[in-house]
């Protein structure tokens, strides 16, 4: 999690400097809510793909943000107005660093992936998508990447097309090539997978595309938290995270796209702050990012985002990603081991998530019972339904990992997959 640029102001709380090992006890201390009991026994918060939990700078800028200056932002002259549009207009600084994208104004803030994906197939799709023309998305995405698509295709009489997986999966590369066509517009894929963890070619994925002049959405979600991103060394033309799988609160998140396809795309919703002059006869939009950012916005969300993206600076992304590897790879090999577990998902290249069914039993009775040994995982279609389909189940339970899982989280999951077994005797 380097990044050139630290944001440091009052507005922001300071946080230690950069940390020159990773010590997962330490940034345990940081999440004060991982330090509780869940029916009598200690938390084991392994739903991180769900949501992450909050570093107390977050908390406390959130705190800060409304107990000092809690102000509506870019319109005011006065000194809490001033003080929240900086803190805001940071945060977007913050971002763009954190994702490298080459100006603040390549980054919009919205409500999250969902919202991201959202705008681009309304705005840039319905004015570039028409009919008999298609768009590429592929068989693990989440709902977030299928539905604005649909309802887009519908509008315009448009096609889906999907590039398949093999069983382990990972897409099929050969299959997407031969899916790009001349009637391909767009092509829209998850970065990294919320049910199998798998990390897609995003790169060759946006080179094949490119080649044909076609623009490329990556949905991020899973990725941020827990692989460099680099849009532009990636360069693809939009990038789609969310701000509470990253450690920071709930409500938003960004959009990136490159300068010039969010110039010439039309706005997505009318209202304040987008515009820069409006008569009953005509109205002047703003400029990007403005011109995508109407009405009052999530102001302390994107505060709380820039104190996040703050407090991962800290961190060196390589010693970060080496830990996530090893837990993960621990926790691969001792969820498998136990008796009736299959893995669903175990791509070669993966990240922090660990799917798996155990014969005859539901993964919600699973859930259930790791519940009561205080152990928090997800169970269900997770947002994946054609996923589901594609392996012939109806749900998995899912251990997903944040950059404070541990072994003794993996530890005390396995044990609790031992008594859900004995349940089950
Ligand atoms: N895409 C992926 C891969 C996700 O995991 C999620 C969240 N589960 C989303 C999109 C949607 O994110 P949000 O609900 O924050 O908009």
């Amino acid at each position: 999690m380097t990044s050139a640029t630290h944001v440091v102001t009052e507005n922001f709380p300071p946080v230690a400097g950069r940390r020159s090992t990773f010590d997962v006890e330490k940034v345990r201390r940081d999440f004060p809510i991982l330090h509780q009991k869940v029916n009598g026994k200690p938390l084991v918060y392994l739903d991180n793909a769900a949501t992450s939990q909050k570093p107390e700078s977050v908390l406390r800028t959130l705190d800060k943000y409304y107990r000092e200056y809690n102000s509506n932002i870019h319109r005011g002259v006065h000194y809490l107005s001033e003080r929240a549009t900086q803190a805001y207009e940071q945060a977007r600084q913050a971002a763009q660093h954190f994702i490298n994208a080459g100006d603040p104004s390549e980054v919009i803030f919205v409500r999250g992936t969902t919202e991201a994906i959202n705008l681009v197939a309304q705005t840039w799709g319905r004015r570039h998508v028409g009919a008999g023309d298609e768009i590429i998305i592929s068989t693990m995405e989440h709902h977030s990447g299928i539905v604005p698509w649909q309802i887009l295709c519908q509008e315009k009489g448009a096609k889906l097309r999907v590039i398949p997986i093999n069983d382990q999966g990972e897409l099929l590369l050969e299959e997407y090539e031969k899916l790009l066509g001349p009637r391909t517009k767009f092509v829209s894929v998850v970065h990294v997978s919320n049910v199998l963890g798998t990390i897609n070619p995003v790169r060759e994925i946006i080179e094949l595309a490119h080649r044909r002049g076609v623009p490329v959405l990556l949905d991020g979600a899973q990725a941020a938290p827990h692989v460099k991103v680099d849009v532009r060394a990636l360069d693809c033309d939009f990038y789609a995270f969310s701000s509470h799988k990253l450690y920071g609160p709930t409500g938003v998140g960004v959009l990136y796209g490159k300068a010039k396809l969010l110039e010439a795309m039309p706005p997505y919703q009318g209202g304040g702050d987008m515009i820069s002059s409006v008569t009953f006869e005509k109205t002047v939009y703003n400029k990007v990012p403005h011109k995508f950012e109407a009405g009052t916005p999530n102001i302390a969300g994107v505060i709380g985002l820039g104190a996040a993206i703050q407090y991962l600076n800290q961190f060196d992304w390589e010693q970060v990603e080496a830990h996530e590897r090893e837990v993960l790879a621990y926790a691969s090999e001792r969820i498998s081991s136990v008796p009736g577990v299959r893995l669903i998902g175990t791509a070669r290249e993966k990240t922090a998530v660990v799917s798996f069914v155990i014969e005859g039993i539901h993964p919600h009775d699973v859930g259930t019972i790791l519940d009561q040994e205080g152990i928090a995982i997800r169970t269900g279609h997770h947002c994946a339904q054609p996923l589901m389909q594609r392996f012939g189940i109806p749900a998995t339970a899912r251990a997903s990992l944040g950059f404070y899982s541990t072994r003794a989280d993996v530890d005390a999951l396995v044990a609790g997959l031992h008594k859900v077994l004995e349940v089950f005797q």
